[in-house]
């Protein structure tokens, strides 16, 4: 299942593109042929997505099993050393040296703020001059956007945040709405914490299915992209099996009095 890509434009120029909404997400997994094999269980399993960063250190790994696979989706993400005009185009040069191609490129991180501009600066000549085929931001709040907004040609067509719905965010997400910026949801199994919790359980129990794809599920329904990570081949497989059941709206309800500003993981969105 696809969703459609739009980057919010000054001018008539539209860069279009789709999305699978489930892709595996490779933090902490190790760079040695566990990562290989682990993007290889997901290929079998039908991920078509693939959700890396130059700081997670296994792009070689994930390039290598995706190479002459056009029908996959790699997306990966600028770290800050590498912020800055000149240093993003070349540390995307060398990302694509290891990945062969990114369908979606993403300033990590708010931080640095004086290179903010210039690295947005970089990211719109990397996407009109085909280096990757989408631009995006990740961990970036509404005042951040904003920022970009005001002074690009070309913004940004996705905001990747932790999403779950213990942590919903509902402001910066329907900020991000009423942009036409898309949404991944991160860390949306909170990282394995919430995994045990009772309430959730009773939800999963109804479905005859797991926490995780209860999670996972939730996060497609409320209409985000979403990237679960695993390094098990059976929790792989079963995070991706979610297209055969729907939460109804009783369920999406409950989950939405869920939220409880559970951050798992870092949270940059509220800093300068
Ligand atoms: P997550 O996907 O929320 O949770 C991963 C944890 O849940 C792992 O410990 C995993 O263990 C466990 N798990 C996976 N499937 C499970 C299942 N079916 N049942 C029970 N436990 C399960 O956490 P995440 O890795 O933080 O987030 C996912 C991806 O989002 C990352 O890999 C990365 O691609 C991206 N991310 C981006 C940022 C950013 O700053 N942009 C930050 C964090 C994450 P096993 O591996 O042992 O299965």
């Amino acid at each position: 299942m696809y969703k459609t890509l739009l980057h919010p434009s000054k001018t008539n120029s539209q860069y279009i593109l789709d999305i699978p909404v489930i892709g595996l997400g490779v933090w902490q997994i190790p760079a040695d042929n566990h990562t290989e094999k682990a993007v290889k269980w997901a290929l079998d399993a039908g991920y078509r997505h693939i959700d890396t960063a130059q700081i997670y250190n296994n792009e070689t790994q994930v390039g290598k099993i995706i190479k002459g696979r056009d029908d996959v989706f790699v997306t990966t993400k600028l770290w800050e050393d590498n912020f800055g005009y000149e240093n993003a185009i070349k540390a995307c040069e060398n990302s694509l040296s290891k990945l062969n191609r990114i369908d979606l490129f993403l300033v990590h991180s708010p931080h640095r703020p004086e290179l903010r501009k210039e690295t947005w600066d970089a990211m719109q000549y990397l996407l009109k001059n085909n280096y990757v085929g989408s631009i995006g931001v990740s961990n970036f709040g509404a005042h951040h956007i904003k920022e970009i907004l005001d002074f690009a040609e070309i913004g940004p067509c996705i905001n990747q945040i932790e999403i779950s719905p213990f942590l919903q965010r509902t402001e910066l997400v329907n900020f991000c709405d009423s942009n036409s910026i898309s949404i991944t949801a991160y860390s949306p199994l909170t990282h394995g914490r919430m995994i045990n919790d009772p309430k959730l359980q009773i939800i999963a129990e109804r479905y005859k299915k797991t926490p995780a794809q209860v999670l996972v599920r939730w996060s497609m329904q409320k209409g985000n992209v979403v990237i679960p990570k695993s390094s098990n081949k059976d929790r792989i497989e079963q995070n991706f099996r979610i297209f055969d059941f729907a939460l109804n709206q009783e369920d999406m309800n409950l989950l939405n009095q869920f939220d409880q500003n559970l951050i798992t993981c870092w949270d940059p969105t509220m800093e300068p």
